[in-house]
């Protein structure tokens, strides 16, 4: 077998500030990015791993590194020593001239080395005329470079790595010691929307990695016996569109007493024809729900009461991150400022603003090619969707979109306060909900009836002991706000807000008793470190200067040659020691 040692990196910190390969507002923070964005202190800092590069070093035979948030001299260390025969870089759009610069330094410094290029930003038209490369990889990567390397495909299974789902996370100025894994369950989406670059990327089809819920639970128990955590985010476009798989996945939590957690993506389609009842009970705390518009151009919201369906979800105590998109087709400056105020008045929890973007690859860059809209002047590291469109619109300049998106998450922020309290406030509703339905049920004599996804009269049906089970994962998931509410009112934004922050924190008092005194001592704590981060970044306000960057911690993970061992996929698993350094990066 030819000798190939593999490389598999992202690009390079820092992240979030404007310099010759980047821009400030593409701070590779989902949350602060684009999410709670304009909320200060209040809004939850961390990073996500690049999770497709364990994926794929997981998932070959040949050696492999994964190299995740390295600096330009890490990066170039590992290059001059490395003796790598490919280098692969997995790079989003607005990363390209970091993507390039990595290349060129490889084509400099080891030509022999062979250069693939993955991610969305591999879509890049011309892609050659800006990173110099061997290969691009579009579509699925894992079959894609056992293919390249000649290894066997069809017979595999995947092979799920354990990978923190966030790294470096800070609320309020302290690093936050939860723990919580990734699972990806697969890529794309068929819903096909225009405008997204997942389904586009994924040739408008689902690839499932883990395709029964079987798998799906031997992977949650794998992280959870290697980082000890209960608690998982499947990055699945739309988990609950295979409704076979994610009962069967219930099925084995309760089998096997496991009450775990899940954050999740779904369509607001999908979701009613789950049930509510069943995302509770399946232990999801988490939904992010895209409802783009209240003109329900998409499929996905058609016939759907987005009101009805967001408070529902809350008042049993999941987070819903709604989405929203603005600058479509049908916005001009009345049907925009319309949208926003739907947007807020769903009352979710967090809110998204996304710019409408044509990103390479997408029917909409196609179509907007094609009608010559592009605005080509505009370099790819400002097309993150969260500063100015770069497309023709006929009813908006580009410093239009760039205050009215901003304006839209201050308006945000101003009518329901801080998205963390939301969250919180959502979580003891339903924590109380919760514990009032098993009551009711078990008075009634109803029971979960796994066939029919909800509860029905059962004779002799008992006490519901999974559901005890997961009262209690919701009881803990409620307490980790607690420490929050002193630094949210002291900082809250209004009047409003700050009564909201002495209401939720009574609400606490209500259903969970008292704060004892290591509450106490941690609030005080946490109140005390606040204070220094908004000193800190009001500093950096007066300076003009912008928000607090605190730049991910390096990752660097080998994987071993797997090449011309006899042993299944399966049995190596079962053998290998492997340290799982991104772990140890989480905490
Ligand atoms: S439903 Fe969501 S993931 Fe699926 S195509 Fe539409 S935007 Fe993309």
């Amino acid at each position: 077998m030819p000798k190939i040692k593999l490389l598999l990196t992202g690009v390079f910190k820092p992240f979030g500030v404007s310099d010759a390969y980047g821009e400030a507002l593409c701070t590779m923070e989902l949350l602060n990015n684009q999410v709670t964005r304009e909320q200060g202190i209040h809004s939850p800092r961390q990073n996500n791993p690049s999770f497709g590069l364990y994926l794929l070093a997981e998932n070959i035979m040949a050696p492999a590194t994964v190299l995740d948030f390295p600096t330009w001299k890490e990066f170039t260390k590992e290059i001059r020593n490395g003796n790598y025969t490919h280098v692969g870089i997995s790079f989003i759009v607005p990363n390209v001239l970091k993507a390039a610069r990595m290349a060129n330094y490889v084509r400099k410094h080891s030509p022999a080395t062979k250069i693939l290029l993955g991610g969305h930003g591999a879509a890049i038209p011309n892609l050659r005329e800006h990173v110099d490369y061997d290969e691009v990889c579009r579509g699925e990567g894992v079959r894609w470079l056992r293919t390249y390397f000649n290894e066997p495909h069809q017979e595999r299974a995947i092979i799920h790595p354990v990978i923190p789902s966030s790294v470096r996370k800070y609320i309020y100025g302290a690093p936050i010691s939860d723990k919580g894994a990734i699972i990806l369950p697969g890529v794309g989406c068929q819903n096909s929307c225009r405008f997204c670059a997942t389904a586009h990327k994924f040739e408008k089809q689902y690839t499932s990695f883990l395709r029964e819920g079987s798998d799906l639970f031997a992977a949650c128990r794998k992280s959870e016996e290697a980082m000890g955590t209960e608690d998982f985010s499947l990055m699945d476009e739309n988990f609950c569109k295979m409704p076979v798989r994610a009962a069967a996945l219930l099925a084995e939590m309760e089998a096997n007493k496991k009450a775990y957690t899940f954050s999740i993506f779904s369509s607001a389609e999908a979701i009613t024809r789950m049930g509510v009842d069943f995302l509770v009970r399946m232990g999801v705390n988490f939904v992010w729900i895209g409802v783009e518009s209240k003109w329900n151009i998409f499929e996905k919201t058609k016939g759907v009461d987005l009101h009805a369906l967001i408070k529902d979800i809350q008042d049993h105590g999941i987070t819903v991150l709604a989405s929203t998109i603005l600058f479509m087709e049908h916005h001009d400056k009345r049907t925009i400022e319309e949208d926003i105020d739907w947007a807020i008045g769903l009352e979710s929890d967090v809110l998204q603003f996304m710019q409408f973007g044509p990103i390479p690859g997408t029917r909409l860059y196609h179509d907007y090619e094609v009608e010559g809209k592009l605005l080509m002047d505009i370099p790819y590291p400002e097309q993150h969707g969260q500063d100015k469109i770069w497309f023709h619109h006929p009813n908006f300049t580009l410093q239009d979109t760039s205050r009215i998106l901003k304006e839209a998450f201050e308006r945000k922020y101003k009518t329901h306060g801080p998205g963390i309290l939301s969250m919180a406030h959502t979580a003891v509703r339903g924590y109380l909900r919760v514990r009032e339905d098993i009551a009711f049920n078990e008075k009634n004599g109803l029971a979960w009836d796994s066939a029919l996804l909800k509860y029905v009269p059962t004779p002799n049906s008992g006490p519901d002991e999974f559901m005890l089970l997961r009262l209690e994962s919701w009881r803990q998931y409620a307490l980790r706000f607690r420490p929050m509410f002193w630094s949210a009112e002291a900082y809250a934004p209004n009047g409003a807000a700050r009564e909201k922050a002495k209401m939720v924190a009574r609400l606490f008092d209500e259903a969970f008793g008292k704060p004892d005194a290591g509450d106490i001592a941690k609030s005080a704590a946490l109140r005390l470190l606040a204070w220094k981060e908004n000193l800190h970044l009001q500093i950096r306000k007066a300076m003009g200067l912008g928000d607090i960057m605190r730049q991910p911690a390096t990752v660097r993970q080998e994987y071993a040659d797997r090449r011309g061992t006899t042993a299944t996929p399966v049995d190596r698993e079962k053998k290998k020691k492997r340290p799982h350094s991104v772990a140890a990066a989480a905490r």
